[in-house]
């Protein structure tokens, strides 16, 4: 239980690291283990006193502990906190900095409703669980953007932090990158990233940030007079809210991507009612101007177990509900086979029990879906066919197989599933049968056909429908899950660590700089350990694949056998169910190897992708054309030769290009924090906050700013920014580096007098000159 007392001297207040009380939370997880306390006067030379009261006992009244402890746990056991009041804008501002204090600071803000803090570049963003619908509106929108345009620099102390003040600066520092490309090569493409676990608030963070940068360019757009600062030059009087909703633009037109992605790669899962079950990287492209031009969204390894299987209390993907919702029109119902059929009457509905999503209805979303497919463009005639294919997947799950006396199975005829997935299909019902019970070979030049078992046919069967419906949503996007997702969060690690800590260290080291380095955890082994190319567990299992007859078993004892010696692993090898560990950065992760060889083949019957290119339908055709692009298609000469593409090493390219894609942009970071686990708004609990500060580095990253330097120019970069101030110098660039050097310092030195004369005149007011602060930091 947290107390908090007040000291008697009353400013300093300490938090001894005291367990209070080895009681579990509700979520299973031990209490935050620093406590609020109040120092009294010292008692003696070695020793300081704290009091913690505000505990209250069983009787509800206030206990009142006093604790003596040796002056040496002062910075250990016994960390120096800040005023109570002080919860800052920007918390590397704190005088004192750790995580307790963090915690602690966060804690207040989010009881006081502010969900965002900046902790120097990061800004974490707090879930509030509830509407804050006055937080977003258009007039918030306003006021960042007029607070942007009003300022020559890029100084959001003003303005509470806000995720919208962070695409305001992204948006700047494009446009200014493209000024100064002319006389350095810049980097003008920024990155947000947005991270945290399922549920913090990712997917919403991401859409007020994709909003607010629509807003811009449409301003961008209405204002525009031909010159890259046109956004610059709209009087904030006249900055009217676009309007999204009544035209086509393209604005318009890439906020309604994301509709489209909910309701095919979102489902209700235990954490999160609306869980993106698929990674995303945005593009969102603007022209000279500031004018959005389109977006690109590249998606990752979406869950298409999912499809087939859902857990206890979670959901299929949203669209299959939608599709039986009230919304779905009489006519359009008819053409599905769907009217009057409900969740439970499809088994790849049935497995994780029919839960609703709390508080949103599947027949608003499906309207949603619709007016967003319009709005992108989809002709009525993609539209139908790609909710056909869906309703047929939806349908094909409740094939039945019947065991044939002799050997092998059919598909039971008197079925009216059946009929309609081949309907909606575009297919024959003897192809289907053919292709799921019955496997056929090529063997010296001429094909064995032989039948399958039941259970044969129904795997095929939960291929054929996760292939189909990943090859829909890949369309839809243009473009061993829980292994590969762990190891692409280690990437965006190490381009956090690498950006925020080693940079910039290395920086001041190169610069001659008196620093003391600061130390950083680095997750490169466990890099290694996932993606090496000879001995990492990715390679040792496509090895496995390749290998006629290798098993899971198999698989186990390889990396046991070629992996032990790494310090981030750990192998618990059991022979019902083969473990091993993983250490991330993020903390330990145990997997069991089991399915893991099945997986990674993303093997499709070759039957079942022929099945479909048999389709009378052009787009079925199409989705077959994907299936076979992305799968070796239990081709077995092709899984011999190097082209051949495992799920893991396809997913290992998509994240190195990932990686090189970021690397070449100026990184933003947004850290989306889950305060509770009980999704409710009134709760904060420290030790789960703590946690993912933990996971995700900040601390860390935070030290290095509070004691580093807030801004870096080049020299070049520098004078072309800040020569204009100096009049008689304007224009001219110079190149040679000393020179450079010399014309900077003699700048700054021309600034910091004009900075002292202003301030001298100014000496009664308060100098809101945002340049001097500015140009002293530089
Ligand atoms: P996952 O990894 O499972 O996809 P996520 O990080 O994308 O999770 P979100 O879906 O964005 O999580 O957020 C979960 C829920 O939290 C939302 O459906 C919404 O109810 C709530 N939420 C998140 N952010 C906000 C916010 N800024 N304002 C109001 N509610 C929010
Ligand atoms: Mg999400």
């Amino acid at each position: 239980k947290k107390s908090i007392v007040r000291s008697h001297s009353g400013d300093e207040i300490l938090f001894p690291s005291r367990k209070r009380s080895s009681r579990l939370a509700s979520n299973g997880v031990e209490e935050y283990e620093w406590a609020l306390g109040w120092m009294n006067e010292p008692e003696t030379d070695e020793t300081i006193s704290i009091r913690l009261d505000d505990s209250e006992n069983k009787n509800g009244l206030v206990k009142v502990t006093t604790i003596t402890l040796s002056k040496e746990k002062v910075g250990t056991e016994v960390l120096i906190a800040n005023p109570t009041p002080l919860a800052p804008n920007d918390l590397v501002t704190l005088d004192h900095f750790h995580e307790p204090t963090v915690v602690e600071c966060l804690r207040r803000r989010f009881e006081q409703g502010h969900i965002y803090t900046n902790t120097g570049p990061v800004l974490i963003a707090l879930n509030p669980f509830r509407n804050l619908a006055e937080l977003y509106g258009e007039d918030v929108m306003r006021m960042y953007w007029n607070h942007a345009e009003q300022q020559v620099l890029d100084h959001d102390d003003l303005l509470p932090p806000h995720v919208y003040a962070i695409a305001d600066n992204s948006f700047r520092n494009m446009m200014r990158g493209l000024e100064m490309s002319v006389s350095s090569k810049k980097n003008t493409n920024q990155s947000i990233l947005v991270s945290g676990e399922s549920g913090a608030g990712k997917t919403v963070t991401t859409k007020y940030i994709m909003k607010y940068l629509a807003a811009l360019s449409q301003r961008a757009h209405q204002s525009a007079s031909g010159r890259t600062r046109a956004y610059l030059n709209v009087p904030s009087h006249s900055s009217s809210p676009p309007d999204f909703t009544s035209s086509l633009s393209i604005e318009a037109q890439v906020l309604q991507s994301n509709p489209i992605l909910e309701s095919f790669g979102n489902a209700r899962t235990i954490r999160n009612d609306n869980s993106s079950r698929f990674g995303k990287f945005i593009q969102m492209q603007f022209s000279e101007t500031g004018r959005l031009l389109g977006t690109a969204i590249e998606t990752y390894l979406l869950e298409k177990v999912r499809v087939v299987h859902q857990s206890e209390g979670e959901r299929n993907y949203h669209i299959f509900y939608e599709l039986l919702s009230s919304s779905v029109s009489e006519e359009e119902s008819v053409r599905l086979q769907t009217r009057k059929r409900k969740p439970s009457d499809f088994k790849l509905l049935s497995s994780g029990t029919y839960v609703r999503r709390d508080g949103v209805k599947d027949s608003d979303t499906y309207q949603d879906l619709q007016k967003a497919m319009k709005m992108i463009g989809f002709s009525s005639e993609e539209i139908s066919d790609i909710v056909n294919v869906t309703a047929a997947v939806m349908h094909a799950s409740n094939t039945i197989f019947d065991p044939k006396i002799d050997e092998g199975c059919s598909v039971a005829r008197d079925n009216v599933h059946l009929t309609a997935t081949c309907q909606l299909l575009g297919i024959k019902i003897d192809d289907f049968e053919e292709a799921l019970c019955f496997f056929s070979r090529m063997a010296g030049g001429q094909v064995y056909r032989s039948p399958q078992t039941v259970e044969r046919a129904e795997k095929g069967l939960d291929a054929l429908l996760k292939a189909t419906y990943g090859a829909l949503f890949e369309f839809l996007t243009n473009s061993f899950e829980q292994l590969c997702i762990n190891y692409c969060n280690e990437v965006l690690q190490q381009q956090f660590n690498t950006f925020m800590l080693k940079n910039e260290q290395a920086e001041y080291i190169s610069e001659g700089i008196d620093w003391d380095f600061i130390k950083f955890p680095e997750n490169q082994d466990v890099l290694d350990l996932i993606e090496h190319k000879t001995d990492g567990i990715m390679s040792i299992l496509d090895d496995m694949c390749k290998a006629p007859g290798a098993s899971d078993k198999a698989f186990a004892s390889e990396i046991i056998k070629r992996c032990d010696k790494q310090s981030c692993f750990t192998a618990n090898f059991k022979d019902t169910s083969p473990l091993f560990s993983v250490k991330h950065f993020a903390g330990s992760v145990e997997y069991t190897t089991d399915g893991f060889l099945e997986k990674n083949r993303n093997e499709l019957p070759k039957e079942t992708s022929e099945l479909l290119k048999s389709s009378s339908s052009k787009f079925v055709h199409q989705l077959a054309d994907i299936i076979v692009d992305s799968s070796s298609n239990g081709n077995v000469e092709a899984s011999k030769t190097r082209t051949v593409k495992t799920v893991g090493g396809f997913f290992r390219q998509q994240v190195k290009d990932l990686r090189q894609k970021i690397d070449t942009t100026y990184p933003h970071y947004v850290r989306c924090i889950k305060p509770n686990s009980a999704l409710v708004h009134s709760e904060y609990d420290s030790a789960m906050v703590a946690q993912q500060l933990r996971c995700g580095g900040i601390l860390q990253a935070v030290s290095v700013t509070r004691d580093g330097f807030t801004l870096h120019y080049s020299h070049e970069d520098f004078l072309q920014r800040y020569q204009v101030l100096v009049a008689e110098k304007a224009g001219t660039v110079t190149v040679s580096k000393q020179a450079i050097e010399t014309e900077c310092k003699k700048l700054v030195d021309t600034l910091l007098g004009r900075i002292e004369e202003e301030e001298q005149y100014h000496s009664n007011k308060e100098s809101t000159n945002d340049l001097a602060t500015e140009v002293s930091a530089v």
